[in-house]
């Protein structure tokens, strides 16, 4: 994957510098086995820092992975430390995630009519259609059989949304999206909902570290306090319209996920 190509990349840079080194490279088996051994640390506590659970992470041989099959070398997991660096834009989530003992959450959209209330229909079958470890409930105020509750605001200001990232394994518990955002059609509004519902399961934008990709300006959102942790399986580069989970929507947008928001969402849950 992504990961593999830029470790080959530095692997040829590494073996020519060694070359160049001559002698230098060459070291007695003690003294190779130390520098494993500092290299691994090294590896572990950056993979550690990049967000990834120590119980993913193991030692085999002399090698680690993470996920158990994905080896990872000391540069890679230096550029996972990388947020602005050319070879870490994957899709992104919190270090929070709603727990797998949330099966139902519902939506109380008692507030939206209309394109609002059709966009947030097929937005809520947007997740529903993937057979997640959770399903999206429409109500309209009751929390009975409601593992946790989001509810859907309508705000003034310009068109767009906002909301917030899972705590305590519950999703954020609102989602705000602005009543001008109408004037882009049901499709866009869908777009807006399903990307305000992602953030509340945990979704960063796939373009954070680089907001320009989509929105043509701004920069790195960094990773904050709640953290940016790359999903894997999804693509090398945030591209325009490549995920719904990018920063600013276009007046095109289909309100679909993509192929590789698909793939976060089934990684994740
Ligand atoms: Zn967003």
């Amino acid at each position: 994957m992504t990961l593999g190509k830029a470790n080959y990349a530095k692997t040829l840079i590494g073996f020519v510098a060694m070359l160049a080194m001559g002698t230098g490279c060459a070291a007695s088996d003690s003294d190779a086995s130390e520098s494993t051994a500092s290299t691994n640390q090294e590896i572990i506590s950056n993979l550690v820092k990049a967000g990834f659970p120590a119980d993913d992470i193991m030692e085999v041989d002399g090698v680690v992975y993470v996920g158990r099959d994905a080896a990872v070398s000391l540069e890679a997991s230096r550029e996972m430390l990388q947020t602005d660096g050319s070879n870490s834009k994957e899709q992104y989530r919190t270090t929070n995630l709603v727990s797998s003992s949330v099966s139902v959450i519902c939506v109380n959209g008692s507030a939206y009519t209309g394109t609002f209330s059709t966009a947030l229909d097929r937005a809520i079958s947007n997740y529903n259609n993937l057979g997640l470890s959770f399903s999206l409930r429409r109500t309209t105020g009751s929390t009975s059989g409601c593992s946790a509750t989001i509810t859907a605001n309508l705000t003034s200001g310009s068109a767009g949304g906002s909301s917030g990232f899972p705590s305590g394994g519950r999703p954020y518990n609102a989602i705000n999206v602005a009543s001008s955002t109408s004037q882009y059609g049901t499709s866009v509004v869908t777009h807006v909902i399903t990307h305000e519902i992602g953030h509340t399961i945990g979704f960063r934008h796939s373009d954070y570290y680089n907001r320009s990709i989509s929105c043509g300006s701004g920069g790195n959102e960094g990773a904050s306090d709640v953290g940016a942790i790359l999903i894997s399986g999804t693509p090398s580069t945030a591209t325009v319209g490549g995920s719904l989970m990018n920063s600013c929507f276009r007046s095109s947008e289909t309100g679909n996920f993509t192929s590789t928001d698909v793939t976060a969402l089934q990684n994740l849950y």
